[in-house]
């Protein structure tokens, strides 16, 4: 199949989740950080974030890594389109549970609630759940083994790194209320883990 395909799948992907992540963004600035948690190692681990975010914009615009490439091929372009839907729509979801609350790193901001409802019922971390199928998408769709894992590497690298320390900034700041939902939920896939 024609790579082409695939280019028009990922930019199209690109598109819709700054076209979510955008607004939200500007909305979150009005209200001001309260306590801030940013290590050196969360800036690292946002720097390699974007790295992995521009690596298949770089595959889309540039032939640097046409020596990773391989063939298109249907099934996993299906896989990888279906992986991008649910991935966006729970990307949605969570930015509009959250309100707010969100920030791009460690951060409690001023009247800071704890969500618990939505897609927040079941696990704490629906956002990087979304993540994880929205990267998912990017290694099934992108031919090419430098650009298509490149997302999925960031964020399984951020996920592990950072997941502990956000629970207990959340279990600092909520006391009982936080360690009461994390004992009726999971991280991030339902009733698994
Ligand atoms: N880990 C969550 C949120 C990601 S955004 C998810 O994947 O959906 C990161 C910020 O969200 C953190 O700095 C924290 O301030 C905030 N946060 C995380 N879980 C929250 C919750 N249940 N309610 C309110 N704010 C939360």
């Amino acid at each position: 199949m024609n790579p082409w395909i695939a280019k028009a799948v990922v930019l199209a992907a690109t598109l819709i989740m700054i076209s979510i992540r955008a607004p939200h963004g500007r909305r979150c600035r009005n209200v001001k950080v309260a306590r801030s948690h940013k290590t050196p190692l969360e800036t690292g681990l946002l720097v390699l974030v974007w790295a992995g975010f521009f690596v298949p914009l770089i595959w889309i615009a540039s032939p640097a890594f046409a020596f990773a490439e391989y063939p298109l091929r249907s099934g996993p372009l299906v896989a990888g389109v279906a992986c991008f839907v649910t991935g966006l729509w729970l990307f949605y979801r969570s930015h509009a549970d959250l309100g707010t609350n969100w920030s791009i790193t460690l951060e409690i901001r001023e009247q800071h609630r704890l969500i618990t409802e939505g897609v927040y019922r079941r696990i704490r971390h629906p956002m990087y759940s979304a993540l994880v199928l929205y990267s998912l998408g990017h290694a099934l769709v992108i031919p090419n083994w430098v650009a298509g894992p490149s997302n999925l590497v960031a964020f399984m690298i951020l996920f592990a790194l950072r997941i502990r320390p956000e629970e207990k900034m959340m279990a600092a700041e909520f006391g009982s209320e936080y360690t009461a939902y994390a004992a009726r939920t999971r991280r991030l896939v339902p009733g698994i883990w």
